[in-house]
């Protein structure tokens, strides 16, 4: 039959991260001993104070619609929360609770982007930016890094990167897929670059803020000459083990959150309740709360970094934070291994897939195509066993 879908959708990638995720789990449905390190989901429950609030939302007939952008008592968590860990006033009219941050994200580039309007994206960038900037019409203009800069932007790079037609920069810090993070002192160095360019808006993605191993997490719109300039995303979905609860949210000058609210609510009417009654308990909580999981993500990056060390031909930064290690793997590259010819990330994470069983992500998926993402959010034991099943593959 002759593909009657718009250009738009045909157009569109898959999300390779949740394509690998389901691939790992079709496989494992076959019967098949697969470790997936591809997704970049905490292993984690959700806390229990959190159940309980979504529990008590439920008794007490939260069932209706939300006001689009979020209740009202959930908009002032947020504003306490972004006061408590980010020292950021929002007042509620600049909050809008989306469904994820991923909606969050999307939203900002729909209401933001003209065609052919060009958004920076540090590469590597999680990998739905630039399928988000595409469906918004938007033009990705990637800035390459290097392992050996810890897979950061200069403000050198940053400022010839800049044209005339930049309209939006997505900054994501602690990073996925690479773990880096900016220190205060680099924010500024870019922003000093920005600050000279006014009509460039900054997302700056601080989903990572809370699984941090070293140092504090910054926020460009702490700078008082960025704080109208910049769309702050945060979600719960990584700190509190709430991936599936889908609840995320922007911090923003109040025309770029009006624009939001009008923007899904065309397209969702908004979170779901109950879930927006649970991220309240959330919010609100002490941060020492999850520190046993950003301990334990801790322990395993630092097992993760010494087994793949080992490992002829993986060349590693040192993550600080998020859940990610983003090996440069281009030693392999036309290499034969175990028969198949690798001559790029694809085939070596295919390779790792169909011969040692275990799933990791492509590098060409986030803008880098010397790597591969392995996400450590799973077990110790398990860790231990697929970078064991790896190893030996390679050293075949
Ligand atoms: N930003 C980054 C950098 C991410 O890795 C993710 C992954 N889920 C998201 C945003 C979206 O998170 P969610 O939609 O689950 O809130
Ligand atoms: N952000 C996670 C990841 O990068 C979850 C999957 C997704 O939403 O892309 O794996």
């Amino acid at each position: 039959m002759k593909n009657q879908l718009s250009d738009r959708i045909n157009r569109l990638p898959v999300s390779q991260t949740l394509a690998m995720a389901a691939k790992a789990r079709e496989l494992k449905l076959q019967g098949k001993d697969i470790i997936s390190l591809s997704l970049g989901e905490p292993d984690f429950n959700t806390p229990d104070f959190v159940k309980d609030a979504a529990i008590k939302a439920i008794t007490n007939n939260y069932n209706s619609y939300t006001p689009v952008n979020g209740y009202i008592a959930l908009r002032e968590a947020i504003c306490r929360k972004f006061e408590r860990d980010n020292k950021l006033r929002y007042n509620i009219n600049q909050i809008v609770v989306s469904t994820g941050a991923k909606q969050a994200l999307a939203n900002v580039a729909m209401v933001l982007l003209n065609p052919d309007d060009e958004v920076l994206l540090p590469a590597p960038y999680w990998v739905s930016y630039e399928a988000m900037i595409n469906l918004a019409e938007g033009i990705p203009v990637p800035i390459a890094t290097t392992i050996d800069n810890d897979f950061k932007i200069t403000p050198q790079q940053l400022e010839a990167a800049i044209t005339p037609k930049t309209k939006l920069i997505f900054f994501n810090s602690p990073n996925n897929p690479s773990g880096s993070v900016y220190s205060k002192e680099e924010y500024r160095a870019l922003a000093d670059v920005l600050v000279k360019y006014p009509n460039i808006y900054i997302i700056s993605d601080e989903i990572y803020e809370h699984i941090l191993f070293k140092g504090t997490n910054f926020s460009f719109a702490r700078f008082k000459d960025m704080y109208n300039r910049t769309i702050t995303v945060n979600g719960v979905s990584k700190s509190f083990a709430m991936t599936g609860w889908r609840i995320g949210y922007i911090g923003a000058p109040e025309w770029i959150a009006k624009a939001c609210n009008k923007m899904q609510g065309q397209i969702t009417s908004g979170a779901n309740c109950i879930a927006q009654m649970a991220t309240i308990a959330a919010l609100d909580a002490p941060v020492s709360k999850i520190k046993f999981m950003v301990n334990e993500f801790k322990t395993r990056r630092d097992l993760v970094l010494d087994l793949l060390s080992k490992i002829k031909g993986f060349k590693l930064n040192e993550p600080e934070g998020a859940f990610y290690v983003f090996p440069n793997i281009s030693y392999y590259f036309g290499k034969t291994i175990a028969g198949s010819k690798i001559n790029n990330a694809s085939d070596f994470s295919l390779l790792l897939l169909e011969k040692a069983n275990v799933a990791t992500v492509t590098g060409e998926a986030f803008g880098a195509p010397n790597c591969i993402r392995l996400s450590y959010a799973t077990s110790q034991d398990l860790l231990v066993e697929a970078i064991k099943r790896i190893s030996n593959l390679l050293n075949s």
